[in-house]
């Protein structure tokens, strides 16, 4: 599973950062970004959280 955050639609709620702060980070830009190419197994269910509770639907899983 591989996450992306489109930066148009963040709006820098950190909603998916609380979620999964493995995950997610914030950027330069103060939103939120993914830290790694490939999401960990173990990872996963933390990250689909963040992926369905964003607001805005800027996170895409791949
Ligand atoms: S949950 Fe969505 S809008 Fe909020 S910080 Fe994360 S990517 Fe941005």
């Amino acid at each position: 599973m591989r996450v992306e955050v489109n930066q148009e639609l963040c709006i820098s709620c950190g909603t998916c950062i609380d979620l999964c702060p493995d995950v997610f980070k914030w950027n330069e830009d103060d939103k939120a970004s993914s830290l790694m190419d490939e999401v960990p197994v173990d990872l996963e269910e933390q990250a689909r959280e963040a992926v369905e509770s964003c607001p805005t639907e800027a996170i895409t899983d791949v």
